[in-house]
């Protein structure tokens, strides 16, 4: 950050009177801008055995298959905003079910939930985000062209909970890999 979107001022970052870590402070108004992380919020849509992926029309990682999934807006749950991220990446309406992953992502500043979801039914098509989606058995997703790592571990945990026969919440933290940009 280099301006403050208060006043216009430039900023510095520097410890407020009070505070324990540097923030970008107006050096006009004083205002402290807070940066905190932001909610990445998805589903895990299922229809039968099959689980639906969206091909990214977007970088990063255009191409690349991901859940449907996006920024949580202000004003909605995370359940609002799963539902949301689904209808508008992949046309897709689901029934909300359970929280299963919440991935922590902290180099990116980022925490990613993911809740499972039925598909009302299959009449889904690629959203402005999307190229294509489509409904993969275990067998045919496409593991070395998932989009994050968040999505892949998403997706472990959940094929590993089918066969254990239950599904839990699973928690997590991700940490800078070879693969992240
Ligand atoms: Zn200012």
């Amino acid at each position: 950050m280099k301006f403050c979107s208060v006043c216009g001022h430039v900023v510095s970052l520097r410890v407020p009177p009070g505070d324990n870590r540097e923030r970008f402070v107006c050096d006009n108004c004083n205002t402290i801008h807070y940066l905190n992380p932001r909610n990445v919020v998805g589903t895990v849509p299922v229809w039968d055995n099959k689980v639906l992926l969206c091909r990214r029309a977007i970088e990063p990682r255009y191409g690349y298959w991901t859940l449907p999934a996006g920024f949580m807006e202000i004003g909605e749950t995370t359940a609002e905003a799963a539902a949301r991220e689904t209808l508008e990446e992949a046309g897709a309406r689901v029934e909300v079910q359970t929280l299963f992953t919440l991935l922590n992502v902290p180099h990116v500043h980022q925490v990613h939930l993911f809740y499972l979801a039925r598909l009302l039914d299959i009449d889904v098509q690629a959203g402005e985000e999307s190229l294509e989606v489509r409904l993969f058995d275990e067998a045919d997703i496409p593991w070395d062209e998932i989009a994050f790592p968040t999505v892949g571990q998403t997706l472990r945990f959940f094929f590993a909970d089918r066969v254990a026969g239950g599904f839990g919440l699973h928690t997590g933290d991700i940490f800078r890999s070879l693969h992240d940009g």
